[in-house]
């Protein structure tokens, strides 16, 4: 098969790997066999699959950061079926609303900053705290939780929390009696080292030439039926 090289918005930083050896191959027929079951709980899992098929060179498909899947699906969508991808919009120059088609070969995907290194030690009114970025393996297992509780906002967070000294359950615990503003102190750290595809795209209105940014409402598992339309 065709593999060919890819660079990640990450630049492996995380993966403990050459990022240059990092390669990826178009999608073919069995990959759809996993593509047409994407969108329910196990929707992380099934893209688990999917990259121990398409991707060469990292060793734990499930150490790749949320940013990075994100980058991924975007080459496959482009680089399988169509850059075009169609949306409804409204112009916010004449209000005209229509179908236009945006490019996703313009979409800019933000790169985590190459001296980044984690954990990142984050200090807090109460203590300290130990972050890395989220993964996905995070995402099946938030997937996992969400079924089983019926919440999984702090969950999210404590995933992310690098501390042998405590377990999930107590990391739930520390997270759920700190004061709010540090809350958002860890989730500026989410914020603040979010990299893969930003999404957005310039369109132009087809009726007053009116020309915007604006961000595509990407879902990967639209790839199949968008690519019938031309
Ligand atoms: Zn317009």
């Amino acid at each position: 098969m065709n593999f060919v090289p890819i660079t990640l918005p990450s630049h492996c930083v995380t993966y403990g790997i050459d990022a240059s050896t990092v390669c990826i191959r178009p999608l073919v027929g069995k990959d759809e066999e996993i593509i047409v079951q994407l969108g329910g709980a196990n929707t992380s899992k099934k893209i688990k699959s999917l990259f121990e098929s398409v991707l060469q060179g990292i060793p734990d498909i499930g150490q790749i950061t949320a940013g990075d899947v994100k980058h991924i699906l975007l080459w496959e969508a482009i680089n399988s079926y169509t850059p075009s991808y169609p949306i409804n919009y409204i112009c916010s120059g004449c209000l005209h609303q229509q179908q236009v088609a945006a490019d996703l070969n313009g979409v800019n995907s933000v790169e985590l900053p190459s001296d980044y290194s984690q954990p990142k030690r984050l200090k807090l009114s109460l203590g300290e705290v130990s972050l890395r970025l989220r993964t996905l393996q995070d995402e099946i297992n938030l997937a996992k939780y969400q079924e089983e509780n019926s919440v999984s906002y702090l969950f999210s967070y404590a995933q992310c929390i690098v501390d042998s000294d405590m377990d999930i359950v107590q990391r739930i615990e520390f997270l759920s009696d700190l004061p709010t503003k540090d809350l958002s102190l860890i989730r500026r750290f989410f914020v603040e080292n979010d990299h893969g595809p930003d999404m957005k795209c310039v369109v132009h209105c087809v009726q007053c030439e009116n020309e915007e940014e604006i961000v595509v409402p990407f879902q990967f598992q639209n790839v199949l039926e968008n690519a019938t339309k031309s």
